[in-house]
């Protein structure tokens, strides 16, 4: 084969994983065990030193979970990859690394219900400040929010339930101005649809219960680092001080910059979080994750492709208020989403009727094919009423804030004929207003 670079395609069904190094396995196998023979003691001394890369306990790393790791990367041209039990895991290990030890993290109010609660419930527990800029569609609502203590900017590409796309560029131009890392959460866009590191953002992470793995079968969660960022600027001492566990075989003790080159980030977040921490992702759930990942562009495209239609059905419903999706007729989204989505803007978006609760209850209560759950990205449609379930955690003026309106519908489409999704929204819209 030519030196060329492997197209997206491949990547996903082929990348970080060679088979004469499993047995000729073809799929990748299951490495269903704890720990490992270190060998020898010389090589025990090399392993732990990292003069040679060698399994300890799956805990820490896992044959399996690294083919999960380095195809994700792969595919989001990332340098370094670590796998977690959950996107919680991987939001949370990702922003404690960077703002650990008293530090902030600048957001928006468009963020995951989960996500939002925690920012709430337990940072502040844990001495790390929120701050939140306005919009994540408007660069300089971040610039005006930045502190001295703000260690990293935090935003999701394509936001829940209204689908918001943020201007990473300018974003994280803001960031490196003050010498901190953008950090977006990839999950709605999945590298299919975008990937955030080729437009500036340092740090990737993803639920990849959700499209990523599309079969609604595991929990489970990525962090990935893009390996550009200048963690010696002086705001970032954890990645220079140096580590008793980081000594080279002379004694000699060592910094994660010093150790890890390029990767310090996903390194550190995997020895100290994952490490002490503990959110391990099991080799079964990271070879489900796995098996999605072989269908992600023939799953993505389909489900924008239906999403697109179900966008303009419910335009041109009368009983339909309005319609929140890059696609739709009227979107502040749209210009953002032509640069940063040219493949379309995904399958979740909202919905409004002009009408009491009673009727938007009747809406969902009628709906025959839809789910009503909350796992979007599923190969399963989804409806659910995201102000009492998703977001139902975040106070009224939160929700107002993050432009979730009371009537708000989302949707999730999956892989279902897309003619049977309309007919069953058509038929539901009728009942609630019957
Ligand atoms: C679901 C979700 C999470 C949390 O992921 P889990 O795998 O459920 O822990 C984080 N971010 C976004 C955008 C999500 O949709």
């Amino acid at each position: 084969m030519s030196k060329k670079e492997l197209g997206f395609d491949t990547k996903k069904v082929r990348a970080g994983y060679n088979p004469s190094e499993h047995n000729r396995s073809v799929q990748v196998p299951i490495y269903q065990t704890a720990s490992y023979e270190l060998g020898d003691t010389a090589r025990a001394g090399r392993l732990l030193a990292f003069e040679e890369f060698g399994y300890l306990y799956t805990r820490v790393g896992n044959p399996t979970v690294s083919a999960l790791e380095q195809r994700v990367a792969a595919l989001d041209g990332a340098k370094g990859a670590v796998a977690l039990a959950s996107g919680m895991a991987a939001v949370s290990y990702a922003l404690l690394n960077a703002a650990e030890g008293g530090g902030r993290i600048l957001t928006s109010p468009n963020l995951y219900g989960g996500t939002i609660d925690s920012f709430r419930k337990i940072y502040p527990k844990f001495g790390i400040g929120i701050d939140y800029a306005r919009d994540v569609d408007d660069p300089a609502s971040f610039e005006k929010a930045l502190k001295p203590e703000t260690k990293a900017i935090f935003i999701e590409s394509i936001t829940n339930p209204n689908a918001v796309v943020a201007d990473i560029e300018a974003i994280a131009k803001v960031a490196h101005d003050h010498g901190i890392p953008l950090i977006v959460d990839n999950t709605f866009a999945t590298p299919y649809l975008q990937r955030p590191l080729d437009f500036g953002a340092d740090i990737v992470v993803y639920s990849a219960t959700k499209a990523l793995s599309g079969h609604g079968s595991a929990i489970a969660g990525l962090v990935l680092e893009g390996g550009g960022f200048d963690w010696a600027n002086g705001k970032f001492p954890q990645f220079t001080e140096k580590v008793y566990v980081l000594r080279d075989t002379a004694g000699k003790e060592r910094s994660f910059l010093e150790t890890f080159g390029d990767v310090p980030f996903t390194a550190r977040v995997r020895m100290n979080y994952l490490g002490y921490l503990g959110a391990a992702l099991g080799p079964l759930d990271a070879y489900l994750v796995l098996l999605g990942i072989e269908t992600l562009s023939e799953r993505v495209a389909k489900q924008v492709a239906s999403s697109e239609r179900i966008v303009k059905y419910l335009e041109g419903n009368k009983r339909v208020a309005w319609v929140k999706h890059p696609s739709a007729k009227v979107s502040p989204s749209a210009a953002l989403a032509k640069k940063y989505l040219p493949k379309g803007a995904g399958s979740v978006f909202s919905f409004g009727i002009a009408a009491s609760e009673e009727r938007v209850n009747k809406l969902i209560d009628s709906t025959e094919l839809f789910s009503y759950q909350a796992n979007v990205g599923d190969a399963r449609s989804l409806i659910i009423n995201s102000p009492k379930t998703t977001h139902g955690e975040l106070t009224d003026e939160q929700q107002a804030i993050a432009g979730i309106a009371p009537e708000t519908i989302r949707l999730s489409i999956g892989l279902e004929d897309p003619d049977d999704l309309i007919a069953d929204l058509d038929q539901a819209i009728e009942k609630a207003f019957a």
